[in-house]
């Protein structure tokens, strides 16, 4: 069975658009989400213009500011520390990758935890491992949600998890651990990779190689999540790292790239825009 993200993503942005109209009304304003992006990367540009679009359905007041790739890192600094101390900006989000000359762990330290909507800022890092209240990072929330909507047990499971970063797969690990799985990470100096991805009930794969994973590397009836965006080098498509054709007929659950894990990404930034929002009114 195919878990479909899209139609998961889009029924949770109406239940959000709902609880905004109430929020809007409790608070008198709307959350609103700023997206800083710096040059014109086309994946930045088409991320920013998906989220934007993701905001204005679900009723989130969004501005997206485009800032030349020759901006210097103190000048994206003092941005963020304009947009930390505006009191009618709940989120921030500063698309990456940066230009090179910025130094990116600076800058996402740099932006207000209360408002750091991707859940990237050092100390929601450290809370989400010490399980502590946080935002959580928007990938790996999405992933969990999309196993629970197709009502995939977790607690006890095998997981494996191909991908070690920090956006991905470090914290997804983390999130299925608390989810009560035995999780085995993975990454380009695992030995035997086959082998160990076919002990893996449910196995999430975030590496960025196009059909990487191949039905011999997936136990009968797995659950397998692509996390990958990639480029088909066959004809240009977006495709994921799992090879979806030969691995669907394997697994019981997969997911589908594009379609799966992107627009539940989306989804939880919104989540956790509005999150921020209502924590930020009731301080
Ligand atoms: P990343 O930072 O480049 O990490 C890739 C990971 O894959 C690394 O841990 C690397 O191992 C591992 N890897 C690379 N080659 C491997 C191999 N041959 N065998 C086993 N492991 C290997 O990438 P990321 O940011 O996590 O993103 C991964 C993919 O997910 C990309 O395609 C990205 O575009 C996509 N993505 C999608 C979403 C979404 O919302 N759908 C969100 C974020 C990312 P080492 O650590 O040993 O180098």
């Amino acid at each position: 069975m195919v878990i479909n993200g899209r139609e998961l993503s889009a029924s949770l942005k109406a239940q959000m658009a709902a609880q905004v109209v109430e929020l809007t009304k409790q608070y008198g304003r709307a959350p609103h989400l700023v997206v800083i992006l710096v040059g014109e990367d086309p994946g930045s540009v088409s991320y920013v213009t998906g989220k934007s679009k993701a905001a204005d359905e679900v009723g989130i007041r969004n501005t997206t500011l485009r800032r030349d790739a020759s901006i210097s890192e103190q000048e994206l600094l003092d941005l963020i520390a304009e947009l930390n101390a505006d009191d009618t900006v709940d989120g921030i989000l500063v698309q990456l990758p940066l230009p090179k000359h910025i130094d990116e762990d600076k800058v996402i330290a740099a932006i207000a935890v209360e408002k750091d909507v991707d859940g990237f800022h050092p100390l929601n890092v450290a809370r989400l491992w010490l399980k502590q209240s946080c935002v959580l990072p928007c990938t790996p929330k999405g992933i969990i949600k999309l196993l629970k909507s197709a009502d995939i047990e977790i607690s006890g499971k095998e997981a494996v998890v191909i991908g070690r970063s920090n956006i991905v797969g470090l914290p997804v690990a983390k999130l299925l651990t608390d989810e009560n799985a035995t999780v085995t990470v993975a990454h380009s100096r695992t030995r035997n990779l086959a082998e160990v991805t076919r002990r893996a009930d449910i196995l999430v794969v975030a590496i960025g190689k196009e059909r990487f994973v191949t039905a011999d590397m997936i136990k009968p009836g797995a659950v397998v999540i692509d996390v990958g965006v990639n480029r088909d080098s066959r004809n240009g498509k977006l495709c994921g790292d799992v090879d979806f054709e030969t691995c669907e007929p394997v697994a019981s659950y997969i997911t589908k790239v594009p379609g799966g894990v992107g627009p539940m990404t989306i989804c939880c930034l919104m989540e956790n825009t509005i999150e921020c929002f209502v924590k930020r009114m009731n301080r």
